[in-house]
């Protein structure tokens, strides 16, 4: 079996890696560099708390590979095991927290529902007055993915994967019976038993070369790094306020990763040409905010940096993963969790082309008639 994963991005890396992994003889089209669009523009984090079933298993499944990535890549990705801290101003978003806290300890999570005293106690440098609750798990933090891509880049040139860079899919093209046999390329056509569509931001365009139309919209997500007033410590947790959408975490050195959205406008993007700078008016809101309820960010801040980048967005905030058309296998519209989710939704997307279906995790959820009835999935309410 040959199969085209279509798309260098942490998903389709890890896709090629887990495909490779099983005997598959595997090609990787990417149109520019590995790793070089949405995935070098994320923060890195990587939790268990979500609040619908699939989400936390996907994030359970991945959980492994994340732990013992050095074990298995022979790379340091800086993984950081500090914590999530989610904390809820409103008394309807702190009911929502507890009932989060049942379903992932259900499922396997270490999550605890704390009043903000407790919150405050494990995060120094957080005031308590602004909330009402909160929840923290031990098991989430962070990681480099800029070295995960390099840790999964490597792996595969183990492998003998053919990393195509620079190569755009202009096509694909189904056989009589409708089933994929290959995909185009502006200087050839490679024959295919199956493809992968992990095109991240423009995974609706190349499904709509199957004739498939997904609901996966690109939009605009933005983070800054600073060097705070005062040093926010390394072993600090990710911290994120429910309520506002703002989240920082330690980066280096008493540097701080800054972000979020704050609701207003969020116009879909052209994934070829949107802004790419974070923008002031922005910047200064989110430092506002940070400052209303922490220690750290006062007026001596100094913005080092900062980047917008594109989430690939789905109506209820969740992947679409499923063969949509025999041998196009879909692994997009993560919704700002796709780097967390990437090594689960790699060995899934093997599972589907090796054996006809997925075990690792009950995907039913993600497919993509979701969007036209109503017993879809409720939406992922922890997005920030
Ligand atoms: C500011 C910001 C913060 C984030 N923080 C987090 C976080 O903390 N945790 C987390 O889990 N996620 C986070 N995310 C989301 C995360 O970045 C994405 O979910 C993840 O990178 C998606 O990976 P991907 O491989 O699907 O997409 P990408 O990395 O965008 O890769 C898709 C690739 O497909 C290529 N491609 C597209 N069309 C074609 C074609 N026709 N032919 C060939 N190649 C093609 C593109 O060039 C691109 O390289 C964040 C995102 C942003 C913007």
């Amino acid at each position: 079996m040959h199969v085209v994963v279509v798309g260098g991005g942490i998903v389709g890396l890890s896709c090629a890696y887990s495909l490779a992994e099983r005997g598959v003889r595997v090609t990787l089209c990417e149109q520019g560099r590995l790793g070089g669009e949405s995935t070098q523009r994320a923060a890195g984090g990587i939790r268990t708390q979500f609040s619908t079933r699939v989400n936390v298993d996907l994030s359970l499944a991945s959980l492994d590979v994340w732990a013992d990535f050095e074990g298995t890549f022979g790379v340091d990705i800086g993984h950081r095991r500090t914590g999530y801290l989610l904390l809820a101003r409103e008394a309807s978003t702190a009911a929502n927290l507890r009932e989060d806290v049942s379903l992932q300890n259900e499922r396997g999570g270490e999550s605890r529902y704390l009043d903000p005293a407790q919150a405050t106690d494990l995060a120094a440098g957080i005031h308590d007055e602004p909330f009402v609750a909160a929840a923290y798990s031990p098991l989430d933090g962070f990681a480099d993915p800029n070295l995960a891509t390099q840790g999964y880049v490597q792996a595969l040139d183990r492998r003998n994967v053919e990393l195509r860079t620079r190569t755009p899919v202009t096509d694909v093209l189904l056989d009589g019976n409708g089933a994929v046999r290959a995909v185009e390329t502006p200087d050839e056509r490679i024959p295919a038993d199956a493809v992968v569509d992990a095109a991240g931001a423009w995974a609706g365009r190349l499904a709509a070369m199957v004739d498939v139309d997904l609901p996966i919209v690109p939009r605009r997500r933005r983070v800054l790094v600073v060097e705070p007033e005062l040093p926010v410590p390394e072993d600090a947790p990710l911290v994120i306020d429910l309520d506002t959408g703002l989240y920082f975490r330690p980066e280096r050195a008493g540097d701080a990763l800054v972000g979020g959205h704050f609701g207003g406008a969020d116009p879909v993007q052209n994934p070829d040409d949107y802004d790419e700078e974070p923008g002031l008016d922005w910047t200064l809101r989110a430092l506002e905010r940070a400052s209303e309820w922490t220690d750290y960010f006062g007026d001596r801040t100094r913005v080092k940096r900062g980047w917008a980048g594109l989430y690939a967005v789905t109506p209820d905030h969740h992947p679409v993963v499923e063969e949509v058309v025999p041998g196009f296998v879909v692994a997009a519209g993560f919704s700002g969790h796709g780097f967390q989710h990437a090594p689960a939704t790699g060995r899934i997307v093997a599972e589907i082309a090796c054996d006809g279906k997925a075990s690792l995790v009950d995907i039913d959820p993600l497919r993509s008639r979701r969007f036209e009835t109503d017993d879809g999935l409720r939406d992922e309410r922890n997005v920030a």
